[in-house]
């Protein structure tokens, strides 16, 4: 059980002068130093897949995504690490990124799939010709995303409240965090039980549906959505390059454009618009993904 045990994150302050004019207090968890290669919440993801492919004795691990992905580049990383092999179903046609460079450097057998191909991922057969060629494997969902991602996420409360005195807090009174499949998300809902509530700043529009993993969090209390996009997943407009350059040369805490970025981009503007009240401790959760900025800045 304390095989691929995580690493502990850590809590720092987070001094920025729109929170100081707000009377806010900002705490940021630091997922993205937790290691080199298997970085920010992929591994907190991985975590009860990699407990569940050793249970059963799998000889490797299979999972999809897109030439920059997080996703992937952790779960290549933890391959090697652990001892499993691994293949990764890239979007699109073959292309050579900084992420798909590691990703063959690490030993994952990569397999292209168009983008018709990648669209099939959601039908009931997509699978079966991988595990034919693959046989007892263990198949992750894109993005590492779905319940076993959540409960390995729901440790994420845990190591922030283990760390709380290092910035002479008793409590903190609120959760931020980057939300793309939701599971992150729905991770810290659960862990939190109702006791903080927990801000998701939507990466992806929430005109493309939210994400199945919030859908199934109905009935539960305790968290809010904003949307953080920006007018979609990929767009980087120069007020946000702006925005995470002036932020990087006020902290030196790396940020990358996609999620945490806009994020934090997105907090700025709720602070600004007086949604939290002076004397409030907010933790915002750094959910990594540098690796992937690589590709793209
Ligand atoms: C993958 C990723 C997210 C999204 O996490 P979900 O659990 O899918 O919501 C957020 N931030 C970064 C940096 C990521 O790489």
């Amino acid at each position: 059980m304390f095989e691929f045990s995580l690493p502990q994150a850590p809590l720092q302050r987070l001094d920025l002068p729109w929170l100081r004019r707000a009377g806010i207090e900002g705490g940021i968890l630091r997922l993205d130093l937790i290691d080199p290669l298997i970085s920010g919440n992929k591994w907190f993801k991985l975590r009860h897949h990699l407990l569940a492919a050793r249970q059963a004795g799998s000889p490797g691990l299979i999972s999809l995504g897109g030439n920059h992905s997080n996703h992937l580049h952790a779960l290549a990383a933890a391959g090697q690490r652990f001892g499993f092999a691994t293949a990764g179903l890239l979007r699109g046609h073959p292309q050579d990124t900084p992420t798909v460079r590691d990703l063959q450097g690490l030993g994952m057998e990569l397999h292209w799939l168009g983008f018709g191909g990648y669209r099939a991922r959601h039908q009931p057969e997509f699978w079966s010709p991988w595990q034919a060629r693959y046989p007892g494997w263990h198949c992750i969902p894109e993005g590492g995303g779905g319940p076993a991602g959540a409960q390995g996420c729901a440790q994420i409360v845990a190591q922030c409240q283990a760390q709380l005195a290092t910035l002479g807090w008793a409590d903190y009174d609120a959760w931020w965090l980057a939300v793309g499949t939701g599971t992150t998300l729905a991770g810290l809902v659960l862990a939190e039980a109702g006791a903080h509530p927990v801000h998701g700043a939507l990466a992806v529009p929430l005109d493309h549906g939210v994400p199945a993993l919030v859908a199934a969090l109905a009935g539960e209390s305790g968290y809010v959505l904003h949307d953080a996009s920006r007018g979609g997943f990929a767009h980087i407009d120069a007020t946000l390059q702006a925005f995470i350059d002036e932020t990087e040369r006020h902290t030196a805490i790396p940020l990358e454009a996609l999620y945490t970025g806009k994020a934090l981009m997105a907090l700025r503007d709720q602070v600004e618009a007086g949604r939290f009240a002076p004397g409030t401790r907010l933790v915002v959760l750094h959910t990594g993904g540098l690796q992937g900025r690589r590709g793209y800045l």
